[in-house]
This record gives C-alpha cells, structure tokens and sequence, in this order.
C-alpha cells in the first residue's frame, strides 16, 4: 500500500499542530513547530498574521488531513475506512477512529515497539513481528480480541529489540492491550472505545466533510 514519504514536519506546521510523526525528536526543542510556528511555504509566515475565521468546510477539511496523517493512511484507503465505519453500528466518527486504532502498525507503536506510527509501520512490513504466531507483514491488518502479537523469534536476537526490552517497563499501553515486556509480547483484550484515543480529534468534523 502507498504511503506519504515527504517531509513529514511540513504535516505538523500545515495543521498547526504537533502530530507526533517523528518519535523522540518531536519532544525536543528540534521540533519544526517549535522553532517555525507557522504554515509551510512561501506565504506561510504571513498567513499566521491573517486573522480571518476559517470557514466550516477549512475546519473540516483540517479535522480530516490531521486524522489521516496521525494514522499514516492516504486519501482513498481513508475514504474506505470511513465508508466502513458507516456501515458499522453506532456513531461513525467513533467508529473510524477505532478501525485506524485497531491497524497493526499503530498497535506496534501504542505498544512502544516503535517510537513513530511509521516506524512501526516499516517493522511490521519488515516481518518482525507475528500476530497469532503467525508472521505478518502488513500494517494495516485489523487487530481483534484476543490476538497475540510477538516479536518474531528471529527478531529477538537483533540489538534493535534488546534495547526496546530494556524500557518496555515503563511504557504505558493503553487499557485495551496488555503487554508482556519480558516476552516482548502482547494480547488485545478488548476492542478499543474512543475514551482509550487519546489524540485531540473532533471527529464528528471529518464526518461532516464526507457528508457534504
Ligand atoms: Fe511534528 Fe514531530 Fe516534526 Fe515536531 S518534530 S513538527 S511534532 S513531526
């Protein structure tokens, strides 16, 4: 599946927002927003000073963008995700948010497999972990009750995970997932519930846009 590969700062600044893409660096004073808190481009510094009110359509169209780059999915997968979450019962924005949630490459970042979304994203694509024993290489595979994700055995050896076991201690999952630090393993318990999503989303905004 495709996949965003630009600069991944100029994201944040557009939203005017930190989305966390980047892992450990955006918790420092490095971050792109810290240091140029304004749009990218060339009328970007002068945009901050225009004070005009966006309209419902730019709040939503933002809403949006900022989902979907949280997650790392691109437009028509998105739309799908949406599309999904319509047929769903209950509300869809709620949903949406938890089929993205339930992706296996945000499952292995929620985890502290990984720094970034994407991080995870390129292990699971590079086969290093399994999900019910089973070796699985795609990111967007939907975890379920009950599923066990490891890291693959092979994987185990390489200094990348031995120093991921060292603070998996301290990494805080949350209630839907439980992880087994000393078998860098973990089981989903439960289906997540948007109160488990902690990113400052308005989803009924992004419902909006695709109802138009
Ligand atoms: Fe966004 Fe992180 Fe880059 Fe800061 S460092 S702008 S939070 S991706």
């Amino acid at each position: 599946m495709a996949r965003y590969t630009g600069p991944v700062c100029k994201l944040c600044r557009r939203e005017g927002q930190k989305l966390y893409l980047k892992g450990t660096r955006c918790y420092t004073p490095k971050c792109a927003l810290e240091r140029r808190d304004y749009p990218p481009g060339e009328h970007g510094i002068t945009a901050r000073f225009r004070r005009q009110r966006p309209s419902d359509y730019a709040l939503q169209l933002r809403e949006k963008q900022k989902v979907r780059r949280i997650y790392g999915v691109l437009e028509r997968q998105f739309r799908r995700y949406f599309r999904e979450a319509e047929r769903m019962p209950g509300l869809t924005g709620e949903n949406l948010l938890i089929l993205l949630e339930r992706r296996l490459d945000n499952v292995v970042y929620r985890l502290g497999f990984a720094d970034s979304r994407a991080q995870a994203r390129q292990l699971v694509q590079h086969g290093h972990f399994t999900v019910n024993g089973r070796r699985v290489t795609i990111p967007s595979m939907l975890v379920r009750p009950n599923d066990v994700i490891a890291v693959r055995e092979g994987s185990r050896k390489r200094t990348y995970f031995k120093e991921r076991a060292q603070v998996l201690d301290a990494q805080k999952v949350p209630e839907w997932l439980q992880l087994d630090p000393e078998n860098l393993s973990a089981r989903v318990l439960a289906m997540p519930r948007r109160e488990d999503i902690d990113i400052p989303i308005n989803e009924q905004l992004v419902v909006e846009f695709y109802s138009r």
